[in-house]
């Protein structure tokens, strides 16, 4: 009955231009060990028989179904070692958010983790032979994890298993590893198999069709998954490989024998081989998880029903902006909490709380990473090992996004060294921010709308090749994400100095507008999210000052050039505007060197006339 084990795979070291070796990217490959037909078919008339149970009693579930996960972390046998209380707390949260539309949340059973202190199973987890050893250690009213420091198999990072009515099928083993990796796609995958879900290139049932025509009864039963090729004998190319890119795109061309249709899988399914950048689960296998519920609950031999912690619940909860970031603190009452869950809603609304991380016992604050931008945001949190014990509800509004960088620039100076716009030099030799991100207070004054201008952006360095995009806020709406604020991208990878050109659309109205470069090196694709995640590179925020819209300065009334009152923008023309004349305008003399007036272009209407004074001067520019 074991659900799949799981292989780690090592792509080429990537070596940096100084001889320093770049992390290693780790992908974790899940090789599956599936359900005999035999087995699958018991299994799948349990479940439509609990399905068919539940329906008839009217005893669906409404609203929320907690639950309980006891932890097991694996220790040294002097209690040193193991997994931390925080990333605990919040790879289980970031779970929460994957399930919250298959009406399930997770709370942990218990006051305190189950610690195996045993320096054998810690140094060496084994499939089948430990389990044996720990078989004492399940809880019989919840779901068991174990959290594994190494299996024997050195390949292996985790498996679980399909409901069947025996403890031992609540058990599911993850071997520890990145926040980001177990939170997003080990455990809601591990979890995804305890409540029936299937790989979606599953090939005991039979192979899947590219028309979903045998969906039901092939795959992973479940027929919104489109086929996936992965791992099946006739396409030895298909795997992780084929999905890159960020949004993730499946790049491989597979075609049906027989249809001639093309392989179309999903590029981010929780229960595929891939390593996306963002995870889903699809409306069909969330219904599945549901009925795996539903089936588990008619078990026997083990219950979901331990209960929740009594715990006290946390006030004082408030919220302010510290670096750019939404940081939350409150009061700690508890002496009986494991942890805590925080949720955010973009709403206030409670039934639109999703999870969005973790912490450890007796913390007293948390930094929200991820919040949206300018939006107003509503935070609430409870225990990690209750159902209820709401903290009170506080929000704030959230500043315009900001980047992140895992390394930055200054461990290889791949950053922003020095940028020129329309030849006004707005950083020089910059220098690398500790975080990957600054925001300059320097001012591009008087650009026009309607107009282009040159831009240059050197690198720190010209080892690492860089890729470059950037964007500017045209409607100011604190968001570099609406249509066509995205204005320039470089078309390689490049050592060299940046040189383009940026355009001002003529709809932006006069005032500031925020500009965001973005570098990354070593990177194959050209950033894409303004306020996206990158490993190496550098981002810097600037102002443009757009002075006017072309073309509609014109004259309301005779007077002077001088005159605001005289033009219908109440102010003298600029550089850069396009005027038109229609009335009579008197140039007085220029008091040198400044002229008497200045314009892009002049349109004189009929009934207009400008007048020279003895000394005035216009300069066209
Ligand atoms: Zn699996």
């Amino acid at each position: 009955m074991k659900a799949g084990w799981w292989l780690l795979l090592f792509v080429a070291t990537l070596r940096s231009a100084w001889g320093q070796v770049l992390p290693d990217t780790a992908r974790i490959l899940c090789g599956t060990v599936s359900l005999t037909p035999a087995q699958r078919k018991l299994l799948e008339g349990a479940a439509a028989q609990a399905v068919a149970q539940r329906q008839a009693d009217a005893s669906a579930p409404t609203g929320i179904t907690y639950v309980p996960i006891r932890p097991h972390i694996l220790r040294r046998s002097d209690g040193t070692g193991g997994y931390s209380l925080t990333s605990l707390n919040n790879v289980i949260a970031l779970t929460n958010r994957y399930y919250k539309p298959a009406g399930i949340q997770f709370f942990f059973a218990g006051t305190t983790p189950d610690y195996v202190d045993d320096d054998a199973l810690y140094a060496s987890f084994e499939s089948g032979a430990s389990e044996s050893v720990i078989a004492t250690r399940n809880a019989a009213n919840a779901l068991n994890l174990y959290y594994i420091q190494a299996f024997s198999n050195p390949g292996m990072g985790g498996y679980s298993y399909f409901p069947a009515n025996d403890v031992r099928s609540t058990q599911s083993f993850i071997r520890v590893g990145s926040d980001d990796d177990l939170g997003n796609r080990l455990i809601p995958h591990e979890l995804g198999h305890i409540f029936n879900l299937i790989h979606t290139f599953d090939t005991s049932n039979g192979y899947e069709q590219v028309s979903g025509g045998n969906c039901k009864s092939a795959g992973d039963l479940v027929c919104d998954t489109p086929a996936d090729p992965t791992g099946w004998p006739q396409f030895p190319d298909a795997g992780p490989d084929c999905v890159s890119g960020c949004p993730s795109v499946y790049n491989c061309t597979f075609t049906e024998s027989g249809t001639n249709a093309q392989y179309r899988p999903s590029p981010t399914n929780i229960m595929s081989y891939f390593f996306p950048c963002t995870h889903d689960l699809t409306p069909g296998q969330y219904r599945r998880i549901m009925d795996g519920l539903t089936l588990r609950q008619t078990h026997t031999a083990y219950s979901l029903t331990a209960p929740s912690t009594d715990a006290a619940p946390v006030t004082d909860l408030s919220a302010a902006i510290v670096s750019g970031q939404v940081t939350l603190s409150w009061t700690d009452w508890n002496s009986n909490e494991m942890g805590y869950f925080i949720e955010r809603s973009v709403t206030g609304n409670p039934a639109d709380f999703v999870c969005i991380g973790g912490v450890g016992p007796n913390a007293t604050t948390f930094v929200d990473g991820h919040a949206p931008s300018a939006t107003t945001v509503f935070y609430r949190l409870r225990s990690s090992n209750s159902t209820g014990s709401w903290s009170n509800v506080t929000s704030i509004a959230t500043p315009v996004c900001r980047p992140d960088y895992a390394y930055g620039c200054q461990r290889y100076l791949t950053g922003i060294g020095g940028v020129t716009i329309d030849s006004r030099v707005l950083s020089q030799n910059s220098g690398c921010a500790a975080s990957g991100f600054s925001q300059s207070a320097t001012v591009v004054p008087s650009l026009t709308a309607g107009r282009s201008y040159p831009f240059a952006i050197s690198p720190i360095n010209r080892v690492n090749a860089m890729r470059l995009t950037i964007w500017a806020d045209f409607n100011r709406n604190g968001s570099f994400s609406d249509p066509g604020e995205q204005v320039y991208q470089t078309p390689a990878s490049t050592t060299a100095v940046v040189t383009g050109s940026l355009t001002i659309p003529p709809t932006v109205s006069p005032g500031r507008v925020s500009l965001r470069i973005i570098s990354v090196a070593v990177s194959a694709d050209n950033p894409t999210d303004p306020c996206g995640s990158y490993e190496y590179g550098e981002a810097e925020d600037y102002q443009l000052a757009i002075g006017s819209i072309s073309d509609v300065v014109k004259t309301v009334q005779n007077g002077p050039w001088t005159d605001p009152a005289v033009w219908s923008v109440n102010r003298v023309p600029a550089t850069g505007d396009a005027v038109t004349i229609e009335h009579v305008i008197s140039l007085p003399p220029a008091q040198q060197p400044t002229p008497s007036g200045q314009a892009r272009r002049i349109t004189i209407s009929p009934g207009g006339k400008l007048i020279y004074a003895s000394g005035g001067v216009l300069r066209l520019n």
